[in-house]
């Protein structure tokens, strides 16, 4: 099982709070430099499909959704498109109001799916407190509000940036996820992104004959909509022929690699520069891990 889901509370102190170093707290920062602030808003009424698009071009997995004044109303994320493509409960909707089909899901408005209670953090908030929120609740990406007004989104890599001269001292082994959950080449998409939404976790090497093959990762799967590829891949255009598709055709096949003796700093590095969100952990050619922002982040700040 991955440690998202077993080892969850292993950031935190007897106490429930997570156990933050001293460098952490000891400089209160501003949120507001962390946080990025590129990032569209989308109203109630954009639909799924629009959230795919700006997910794929901006390359972010949240995105606000705000009322015309920038006031919060609600989250959509890359895991809650995947949940409802087919990953999770979400997909019940899929099913009970579009008959299964494709274009008609895809127009929904994001009114249905919306976590409307979303989690936020003010921007007048310490940096000791967002690391609260995010570890937690287990949660990879916030709003940013300012006087009920949303101004940007902060994520683990955003911090991982911001950190990035204080990620240090800490090897790739002592943090990463130790049992690697794979597929074989021969699933489906569908059995993917259950298991995806299953276990919690954003991706799954995929692999053929004992070797990695390559990767699939929320972000191929929010792809093939955001940027319109599953519209050449389908005859009837419905759900249950995106789940039929074999896992190989979405999958990525640059796989990203350390070492478990590197510190966490060159795998922040690798990653940003190779503009990935986690690393195989090999030895010996044989893959011993997985790290992925989060567990650097939390390597950094609450080990
Ligand atoms: P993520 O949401 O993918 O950034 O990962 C959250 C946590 O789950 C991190 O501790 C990862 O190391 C772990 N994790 C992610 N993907 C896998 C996987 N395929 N197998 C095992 N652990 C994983």
């Amino acid at each position: 099982m991955p440690r998202r889901i077993i080892e969850r509370n292993r950031w935190l102190r007897s106490d429930g709070k997570p156990n933050f170093k001293d460098r952490i707290c000891a400089k209160p920062p501003e949120l507001e430099a962390i946080a990025d602030k590129e990032i569209p808003l989308l109203s109630m009424q954009a639909t799924v499909i629009n959230a795919c698009e700006v997910m794929s071009s901006l390359g972010t997995r949240l995105v606000p959704i705000t009322d015309p004044e920038r006031r919060l109303l609600g989250i959509i994320t890359g895991m809650d498109l995947v949940d409802y493509f087919g990953g999770g409960i979400k997909y019940a909707i899929v099913l009970k109001h579009y008959g299964g089909k494709l274009y008609p899901a895809l127009s929904a408005s994001l009114r249905e799916i919306a976590n409307t209670k979303p989690l936020a953090v003010d921007v007048k908030s310490r940096l000791h407190d967002l690391l609260n929120l995010m570890i937690s609740y287990g949660v990879g990406a916030l709003p940013v509000v300012d006087n009920n007004a949303v101004i940007g989104i902060i994520t683990e890599g955003s911090l991982i940036k911001y950190l990035s001269s204080k990620v240090v001292g800490v090897k790739v082994s002592e943090v990463m996820s130790t049992s690697v959950i794979s597929l074989s080449y021969s699933n489906t998409l569908g059995v993917a992104m259950k298991l995806m939404i299953n276990l919690g976790i954003r991706r799954l090497p995929i692999t053929k004959n004992g070797d990695v093959i390559g990767i699939v990762t929320w972000r191929d799967i929010i792809d093939l909509f955001g940027k319109h590829k599953i519209f050449n891949m389908l005859k009837e255009f419905t759900f249950d022929e995106v789940h039929l598709l074999p896992v190989t055709e979405v999958m990525n096949t640059n796989i990203a690699t350390i070492g478990p003796d590197e510190d966490i700093g060159i795998a922040a590095a690798k990653m940003s520069e190779l503009g990935v969100d986690s690393l195989l952990v090999i030895k010996d050619n044989n893959i011993i891990g997985i790290i992925t922002e989060r567990d650097i982040l939390y390597g950094v700040v609450a080990r």
